[in-house]
């Protein structure tokens, strides 16, 4: 069988609320990326310009925590059409950075840093509290850190790539 007619591995990376910090530690794999494009296709992502998010994906990568309503209904149609969930860093796995609004509420916020700090009139209805990902829908494998290494999301889609679930012990503060 030619490479060419090997199915590739469809993968979408997904930034909700977070700072681009984990996207930019995907982008640190480096060469590694081109060794992955010849079993993976990216086939939505802030990376790639397709704004539509394919009916049936195989791996998706979630960046940053579920902050309004934009991105509830997001994560909710992505669920839908995603066969495995990954939750990429501390913003998504546990809330981090932005839920340290959630003592304060979203209305103060909201009057406070987008009203009278940075007026708009496109800011999407913020939830009254930010929820980490798998508070809002099932996820599949976790990705702890702040955030996570190139190293282990390299390890990670390569594990999950191969059939197997990776373990991830070694990658974490209680780690040998
Ligand atoms: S986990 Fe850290 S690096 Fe990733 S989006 Fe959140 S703040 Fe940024």
């Amino acid at each position: 069988m030619s490479a060419e007619s090997v199915k590739k591995v469809s993968v979408a990376t997904v930034w909700l609320d977070g700072c681009s910090g984990c996207h930019m530690s995907f982008l640190d794999i480096d060469e590694r990326l081109i060794e992955l494009a010849d079993v993976i296709d990216i086939v939505y992502s802030p990376l790639i310009d397709n704004k539509i998010f394919p009916e049936q994906v195989d791996l998706t990568l979630v960046e940053g925590s579920v902050s309004s309503e934009d991105d509830l209904a997001k994560i909710k149609k992505i669920r839908e059409h995603t066969r495995l969930l990954i939750s990429m860093g501390d913003c998504a796995v546990t809330g981090n950075v932005p839920s340290m609004r959630n003592p304060l509420g979203s209305e103060k916020i909201l009057q406070h840093i987008y009203l009278k700090h940075a007026p708009s009139t496109i800011v999407p209805r913020l939830l009254s509290r930010v929820l980490p990902v798998h508070q809002v829908v099932s996820v599949d494998v976790f990705l702890p850190g702040c955030p996570p290494s190139a190293d282990v999301i390299y390890y990670t889609l390569t594990e999950l790539l191969a059939g197997r679930e990776p373990d991830l012990i070694n990658y974490t503060r209680f780690g040998k």
